[in-house]
C-alpha cells in the first residue's frame, strides 16, 4: 500500500508519515488538505465471511494488527421512489457513516506505534472514535466546538480528554497546534487521513452488490470537508481500474448555496490555490463552509467529467424532508433535497443513489 504526494511527486509507504509533509498554498491555517493519490494494489471485492464489518473485504486493507469490529457497515440500501434509492448509513453501531474509518484509523495508529490519537470533529466523528479508541486500547484526545449540539454532548462520555474552542475554525486551529506540539500523539485529522477514507469505501462496494453489480447513474453525496465524497469516487475508480465495471458513476456533489466553496471555485476556474468564502451563509447543517480540506481532488473529480455540484438551502430541506426527519439527522437530509432539485435533468430510468450520512440524535 503506497501513496503519492500529487504535488511533489514524493511515495510514502504505510504506515504513512504524512503529517510533516507540507506545501506553501495546499492548507489553511496550518490543516493540510488532501493533496494524496491513493496507488492501488490489485483489488478484488472478496469477501471474507468470517470477518465481520469492513474486515470482510480481504483485498481492501491488508496490514492490520486488530481486527476489532463493531459490524459497522451492512446498511441496507432502501428504494424510496421508482428510482431513488437511500444508502442508511444512520444504522452503523454509532449512527453514522463515520464507523466505517474506525476500523482502519485504529490499525493505523497500532501500526505507528502509538497510543493516543487526537481528532477534531463536529460530533458524530468524535462519537464514533471514542467508541473505536476504548475498544482498540488507544487514548483519545477530541476537540470540538463549544456549540454543538448539547444532545452529542451527551454521548462523549469514554473520551481520555475533551478539548473545547470557541468555533469549528478555532477548534481545527487548537487541534493542529496541539498535534505539532505533541509528536507522540496520533495526528487523526479525518478529512485527510487515507486509511479512514479506505474504510469508508465499503459503502460503494455495498451498493454496487446490493444493486445486483449494476453501476447507478448519480450517488449524492453531502460535502462540508469532502472526505467522503473523495472516497466514493476512490471506490468506483478501484472497480474500474480492475475492470469490474465498464462505466462510473457521476457522483453529485451536495452543498449549501453561500457556504459552497467548491461550486463556486470550479465555476471561477480557480484550480490551482485553495478557494475560500469569507462569512459562509447560516445553515442547520454542517455543509456550509468556507472551505474544503480536499478542494483539490473534488475539483479534480469534476474537471474529468465524473461529478458536478449542486447547492441547496435549509428550505429546500424543510420543503422536502419532513417524511425522515425524525429518522435521519438535518444534514443527512440534504441530498434527498439536491435530489429533488437536480431530478428534472434525469432521463427516464436513470437511477439515483443518495447517501443518508447519520441518524438523529434525538
Ligand atoms: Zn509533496
Amino acid at each position: 500500500m503506497q501513496i503519492k504526494c500529487d504535488v511533489c511527486g514524493k511515495i510514502f509507504k504505510f504506515p504513512f508519515e504524512i503529517n510533516t509533509h507540507k506545501h506553501v498554498g495546499k492548507e489553511l491555517n496550518g490543516v493540510p488538505v488532501n493533496f494524496w493519490t491513493t496507488l492501488n494494489d490489485k483489488f478484488d471485492l472478496i469477501i471474507d465471511d468470517n470477518m465481520k464489518g469492513v474486515f470482510r473485504y480481504k483485498d481492501l486493507y491488508k496490514k492490520t494488527k486488530k481486527n476489532i469490529s463493531l459490524d459497522e457497515g451492512n446498511t441496507p440500501l432502501i428504494k424510496v421512489l421508482d428510482n431513488l434509492y437511500i444508502k442508511d448509513e444512520s444504522v452503523n453501531p454509532t449512527g453514522s457513516f463515520k464507523d466505517r474509518g474506525m476500523p482502519f484509523l485504529m490499525n493505523e495508529v497500532l501500526n505507528h506505534n502509538k497510543s493516543s490519537i487526537a481528532i477534531c470533529s463536529t460530533g458524530n466523528a468524535a462519537i464514533s472514535l471514542i467508541k473505536y479508541a476504548k475498544l482498540y486500547g488507544i487514548e483519545s484526545i477530541v476537540f470540538l466546538p463549544q456549540d454543538i449540539d448539547f444532545k452529542k454532548k451527551n454521548e462523549l462520555t469514554g473520551a481520555t480528554q475533551i478539548v473545547y474552542s470557541d468555533d469549528i475554525i478555532k477548534c481545527f486551529e487548537d487541534f493542529m497546534i496541539y498535534c505539532d506540539n505533541n509528536p507522540d500523539i496520533f495526528n487523526g485529522f479525518l478529512s485527510t487521513n487515507i486509511s479512514y477514507m479506505i474504510g469508508l469505501e465499503t459503502i460503494s462496494y455495498e451498493i454496487f452488490e446490493q444493486l445486483n453489480f449494476n453501476v447507478p447513474n448519480y450517488i449524492f453525496i453531502p460535502c462540508a470537508s469532502g472526505g467522503n465524497v473523495v472516497s466514493q469516487y476512490n471506490a468506483w475508480k478501484k472497480l474500474y481500474d480492475n475492470n469490474m465495471i465498464d462505466k462510473m458513476p457521476k457522483f453529485v456533489i451536495v452543498q449549501i448555496d453561500g457556504g459552497n466553496p467548491i461550486e463556486q471555485g470550479y465555476n471561477k476556474k480557480n484550480s490551482e490555490s485553495l478557494f475560500v468564502i469569507n462569512n459562509p451563509v447560516p445553515s442547520k447543517t454542517i455543509l456550509s463552509t468556507d472551505t474544503c480540506f480536499n478542494y483539490f481532488k473534488i475539483y479534480e473529480i469534476i474537471d474529468s467529467g465524473y461529478g458536478f455540484t449542486v447547492s441547496i438551502d435549509d428550505k429546500d430541506i424543510d420543503n422536502i424532508a419532513k417524511t425522515f426527519k425524525d429518522k435521519y439527522d438535518y444534514t443527512s437530509l440534504a441530498v434527498l433535497a439536491a435530489y429533488e432539485k437536480y431530478k428534472k435533468n434525469m432521463r427516464v430510468n436513470e437511477i439515483s443513489v443518495a447517501i443518508i450520512t447519520a441518524k438523529n440524535r434525538k
